[in-house]
């Protein structure tokens, strides 16, 4: 007997996830000598998620986790993975978007033991605004190019993994989790599959363009120490300018004399070179602050209830 376990990150997810549930359980009935464990984690939901997974958890493969707030789907993921039992475990939106069906081909593939993980991308963005699709390209161009960590363009967090796989995504205990790039950071052989994007069956995205920006942002951090440069980098350049300039100075002083003039060049200058001095500042800022989180080892999430809990008042 294999066990399967199903990490389903939840927030604010009351209109989907009976259907979710549904639809797991018709896709169970296609494995043989295979049992299910489906852990939700309700990331601080404040409609009502929690009580139908308490609902649900009378069913006896369906576990639940109830954060004290949200902590975002990065934590809940974490809590899933470190909760779950399963030889194999899955992570899946509790919104339809990754396809329940592409389950069964996952799990014939890690069965022939060829590969350790089995992850999903999808092939277009049909359904999400325009704007959205372009900076996400955009995105995953200028990340692919300053980390060495692959991140894979329309990669979804649904994928299937060993246990010895999801042991190693765990031991990453960092505060600041990007999983694309963690799973990708831990190596493993892994299988990409591809579909078509599927709309969500109901209910409405939790991630806002700012939300993804700002999550954008904390990646490049995460995974990259490339903006740290730019500092050096433009120094070098701009001492370079300088001294070119210098030298004209000196030699047209020299030749015409000196007339004062060109000040309001050299509040553009001033206002420029500010400018960037700023952004470098910035830029060592957002490192710090991730450092200082880091350092202070605070939890990733905590725990409120479980389904446990229910099963105590039974
Ligand atoms: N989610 C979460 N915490 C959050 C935001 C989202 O657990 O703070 C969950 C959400 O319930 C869903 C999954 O993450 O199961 C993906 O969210 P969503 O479908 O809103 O994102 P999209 O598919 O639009 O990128
Ligand atoms: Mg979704």
């Amino acid at each position: 007997m294999k066990k399967i376990s199903l990490v389903v990150p939840c927030y604010n997810e009351q209109e989907v996830i009976e259907i979710f549930y549904a639809e797991i359980s018709k896709v169970k009935r296609e494995f043989k000598n295979v049992v299910f464990e489906i852990i939700f984690v309700n990331d601080g939901s404040k409609d009502n998620t929690l009580n139908l997974m308490r609902k649900l958890s009378k069913n006896k493969d369906v576990r639940y986790l109830s954060f004290s707030r949200n902590f975002g789907k990065e934590a809940a993921m974490y809590a899933g993975l470190e909760a779950s039992t399963g030889d194999y475990v899955a992570i899946m939106d509790a919104d339809l978007q990754d396809p329940p069906f592409l389950l069964k081909e996952m799990y014939d593939i890690l069965e022939t033991g060829e590969y350790d993980s089995v992850a999903t991308r999808r092939v277009s963005r049909k359904g999400e605004p325009i704007i959205r699709s372009f900076f996400a390209r955009m995105y995953y161009k200028l990340i692919n190019k300053i980390s060495k960590t692959e991140i894979v363009d329309g990669a979804r967090d649904f994928r299937l993994m060993t246990r010895q796989m999801v042991n190693s995504v765990l031991s990453l205990k960092e505060y600041n989790r990007f999983s694309k790039g963690i799973f990708s950071w831990v190596g493993y052989r892994t299988k990409w599959l591809e579909y078509e994007n599927v709309e969500r069956v109901a209910g409405t995205t939790k991630w806002s363009f700012f939300k993804l920006f700002l999550y954008s942002l904390e990646s490049i951090v995460a995974f990259s120490t490339v903006p740290l440069s730019i500092a050096s980098v433009m120094g070098i350049l701009f001492c370079f300018i300088a001294f070119i300039l210098i030298i004209l100075i000196i030699v047209r002083t020299l030749v015409y004399g000196d007339p004062t003039s060109g000040w309001p060049s050299t509040v553009c200058i001033m206002f420029f070179i500010g400018g960037i001095q700023l952004l470098c500042l910035g830029i060592m800022g957002q490192y710090l602050s991730k450092t200082y989180l880091e350092v202070k080892k605070r939890p990733i999430y905590i725990v409120a209830e479980t389904e446990k809990d229910t099963k105590d008042v039974k």
